[in-house]
């Protein structure tokens, strides 16, 4: 009996899961082993069960409109436990001064569908509304027509629709989502089908009035809103999040995870097999594998691969992650004075606050706590203040406590806190990203039964981690079974 092949998979985050859970699918008689260097799995999929209330620490939902998530969900037998978000209160705020007010009815994070909705909202000054709607006159940019043309999300905004607009809007709803400074964030990268519309309309109003393919097609616009807007498509577990990634680990062979475990080196034999280098409670060994995925942050896959492939390490150098913390506070009901009257909301840079965001996440999926508790979670660091994030969690939990009473009326103290921080864990898609991505993934598919997955390349949504790490397992797995 020849010995089995052995397949390795570095980081257990929901991409290295979902990567791991294909190849066990593929090739059931391969001996496979995931490296986690944290003490658990699924990275910010990370559901905490407290004295009977259920508390999201990281992400908190899934789009269903993209497979990803959905499909995977079918076949760990959990599509059952899918629950959707309250049908009350569907909607975003948005800060301004003290402040909350709704963004206007329509607008989705560029494009305004709703011409009294501008209108009407309080969040822009009169100027700002008319500026907005001006956008169908606004003149295509020099050089779109370029397939490889790329842009900054803010000067994209703020050519189309005018400084106001990008600064209360655009900024604040982006920033809730990417942690990232939209002045370097891509269009491309991020948001194609906007930069689609002006190339093909000259305007994003006008390719709606159109209802041309330019207008986002469902797939688009479904994978903008996983890509993007928190407060729409989204669902959840009954278990939370974390259930995914308890089905997951349940449903691959016992041993195959190894938490606590950091893969410090990875080295190409003559053979052509793989060696890592794993440090675990054990001390440090040498592993031998015959394919390899790499399901780390790229700047991690960068340092890992630096003696394998200097070329592609310095590519993967390149794509930059941002780290940021989530502020969880338990409060009673009448603490509070905001009428909770919507999911949660975002703030705007120029407004000079510490949060990028906040969530009502017991508004959002109510019954996770009892009904007089309300669970509030504060988002702080990300690129544009990334000092805040190692700040000690008793600063935090004081600053989220500050900055809820401002804006919320929240009174006293809370009955429970807890600070989750999410380092490396937001890649930033800079100007240029779809071609370094194409070109490093060009490069990556030279190496032999190698391939990368994770949320730096092509979205960070859950579903496209999910994605990402079965296309890297089935091309892992096509390379084996053509060399059996
Ligand atoms: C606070 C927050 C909220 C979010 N909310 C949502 C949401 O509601 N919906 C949504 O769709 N998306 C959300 N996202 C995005 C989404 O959760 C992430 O993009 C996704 O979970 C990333 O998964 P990943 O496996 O690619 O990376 P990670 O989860 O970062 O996994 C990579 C893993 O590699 C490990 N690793 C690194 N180096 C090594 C090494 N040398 N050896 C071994 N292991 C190593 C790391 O420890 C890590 O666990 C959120 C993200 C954050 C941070």
């Amino acid at each position: 009996m020849p010995p089995p092949v052995r397949v390795a998979v570095v980081g257990g985050g929901i991409s290295g899961l979902a990567a791991a859970h294909r190849l066990h699918a593929l090739f059931p008689t391969a001996e496979l082993r995931v490296y986690e260097r944290r003490e658990r799995v699924g990275g910010p999929l990370d559901t905490l069960h407290q004295d009977g209330w259920l508390i999201e620490r990281g992400a908190d939902s899934f789009t269903t409109k993209l497979p990803g998530a959905v499909q995977l969900c079918r076949e760990l037998g959990i599509a059952e436990e899918i629950i959707g978000t309250n049908e009350q209160h569907r909607r975003a705020l948005v800060a301004r001064g003290p402040r909350l007010q709704p963004t206007p009815a329509g607008f989705v994070l560029m494009r305004a569908n709703s011409v009294a909705g501008v209108l009407r909202s309080p969040v822009l000054s009169l100027r700002g509304k008319l500026r907005l709607l001006a956008e169908p006159f606004v003149r295509r940019a020099a050089g779109i027509e370029q397939p490889q043309y790329d842009e900054s999300v803010a000067s994209f905004a703020t050519r189309r629709l005018g400084r106001e607009a990008f600064e209360r809007l655009v900024q604040p709803l982006l920033a809730g989502i990417y942690v990232a400074d939209a002045e370097r964030l891509s269009l491309a990268g991020t948001m194609p089908e906007f930069l689609q519309a002006e190339r093909e309309h000259g305007s994003l109003t006008r390719s709606l009035w159109r209802g041309s393919q330019a207008a986002p097609s469902p797939q688009q616009q479904a994978e903008n809103m996983s890509r993007g807007a928190r407060y729409g498509v989204f669902v959840s577990l009954r278990g939370g999040v974390g259930q995914l990634v308890q089905s997951l680990l349940d449903a691959l062979p016992v041993g195959t995870v190894e938490t606590g475990a950091e893969v410090q080196q990875v080295a190409r034999t003559d053979e052509g097999r793989w060696t890592l280098t794993v440090a675990g409670a054990a001390g440090t060994r040498a592993e031998h594998f015959d394919a390899l995925v790499m399901a780390t942050p790229a700047p991690r896959a960068a340092a890992l691969l630096a003696d394998v492939d200097t070329e592609l390490a310095g590519r993967l150098a390149r794509i930059r992650c941002a780290s940021s913390a989530v502020i969880g506070l338990v409060c009673r009901r009448e603490q509070i004075e905001h009428p909770l009257d919507g999911f949660g909301f975002v703030v705007p840079a120029i407004e000079g606050r510490d949060l990028v965001a906040g969530s009502f996440a017991s508004v959002k999926y109510p019954g996770r706590v009892p009904d007089d508790i309300v669970h509030l979670r504060a988002f702080v660091g990300g690129a544009l203040r990334p000092e805040l994030t190692d700040l000690p969690d008793a600063e935090l939990v004081q600053l989220a406590r500050r900055e809820f009473g401002e804006l919320l009326g929240l009174r006293g103290e809370p009955v429970w806190s807890d600070v989750a921080r999410w380092h490396e864990s937001m890649p930033q898609y800079d100007v240029g990203h779809v071609p370094l991505v194409d070109g490093l993934m060009a490069r990556a598919a030279q190496l032999p039964r190698f391939a990368l997955a994770g949320n730096s390349y092509r979205g960070v949504g859950i579903p496209q981690c999910i994605a990402g790490g079965r296309n890297a397992a089935e091309s892992v797995a096509a390379q084996l079974n053509d060399r059996q």
